[in-house]
């Protein structure tokens, strides 16, 4: 996106958006603004709220509180005509097996009663990469083709606006990869992006990420922000015996986190003078390295998780 664009053309801007099941209220106060080609990742624990929110973003759901807008339009009021521009592809998507690639597009089309048909389904097939493989049955595709399949099923209706439920839960680390190259491209042609996700390397390619646990948005921004907003520090440990040492630090006054990263572990807190003392014992020892490091985006969501947990309680 240029820098031009940042700022000027929101595709979502929403407050205050609450959703209640029962007594349980699963959305709680919820602001973003969203621009046209961002890549917008929505990470938390499950339950946290991801869909919820999403689909009261598009429309598909009624919000009992907020007000706002998504593609200029009022979610409350507009609904049809905001779900007629997105596209959203959920994690059980399913296909004619025994079709190809190109007649499951084809099939999708008539259902929904598109024009112009046959250019439709050539422009997914070209746009995902699928043109070569359109003669291969839907059956015989594997997980990361089967994606990209249910990606361009998405975008027959040519949508504004993509909503990904955790599109690639399953798939391998270079399918995986992959897809993201794809939606990337779609991205730059202008089309908005709303992605809940599992997993950190997924996280890093959107452009934006919100984290939300217990309804609640804890952070947003882009990755950078987001860590250098968490208040956290992270200190690297590497040491023989790394469980015992972990072990000995856990529960130390100024040590909230201790993971292990292969070799290392990542000892954190939001009290910097707090848990240098804490790693006093180990810093000056000639076989243990103590350096400090950035955390990790993983490192500020446990962290985020472990706060709002309390909160919780
Ligand atoms: P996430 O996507 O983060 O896993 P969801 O938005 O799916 O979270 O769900 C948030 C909470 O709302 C969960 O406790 C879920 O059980 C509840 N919930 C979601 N949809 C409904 C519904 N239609 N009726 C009742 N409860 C629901």
């Amino acid at each position: 996106m240029t820098a031009e664009a940042a700022g000027s053309d929101p595709v979502i801007d929403v407050r205050g958006l609450v959703k209640r099941f029962g007594a349980k209220t699963v959305v709680d106060g919820f602001s973003i603004r969203v621009e046209r080609g961002e890549i917008y990742g929505f990470l938390g624990p499950n339950g946290s709220g991801k869909t919820t929110t999403i689909r009261m973003l598009c429309g598909l759901l009624t919000p009992d509180a907020g007000e706002g807008t998504c593609l200029g339009l009022d979610i409350r009021t507009q609904s049809a005509a905001i779900k007629r521009q997105v596209g959203y592809m959920t994690q059980k998507f399913s296909f004619w097996e025994d079709l190809s690639i190109r007649e499951n597009l084809d099939f999708v089309a008539r259902m929904y009663g598109l024009p112009d048909r046959r250019r439709r389904v050539g422009d997914a097939l070209d746009r995902l990469g699928l043109a070569e493989r359109q003669a291969q049955l839907a059956g015989e595709l594997s997980g990361g083709w089967k994606q990209r399949l249910a990606l361009a099923a998405c975008i027959l209706h040519e949508p504004r606006l993509l909503l990904l439920d955790e599109p690639t839960a399953g798939v391998d680390p270079k399918a995986r990869r992959e897809f993201w190259d794809e939606i990337h491209a779609l991205a730059e042609t202008g089309l908005t992006v709303l992605v809940s996700t599992h997993y950190m390397d997924e996280a890093e390619r959107c452009h934006q990420i919100a984290y939300l646990a217990y309804g609640k948005l804890m952070t947003h921004g882009t990755v950078d922000e987001v860590v250098a907003g968490s208040g956290l520090h992270t200190v690297a440990v590497s040491a023989p015996h790394l469980g015992r040492v972990a072990a000995e630090l856990e529960g130390r006054p100024g040590v909230e986190m201790v993971a292990a990263f292969g070799t290392r572990l990542h000892v954190s807190g939001t009290d910097r003078a707090a848990l240098d003392e804490a790693l006093a014992p180990w810093a000056g020892r000639a076989d243990v390295r103590v350096e400090p490091t950035g955390p990790t985006l993983e490192d500020v969501f446990i962290h985020l998780m472990n706060r709002s947990t309390d909160n919780f309680r």
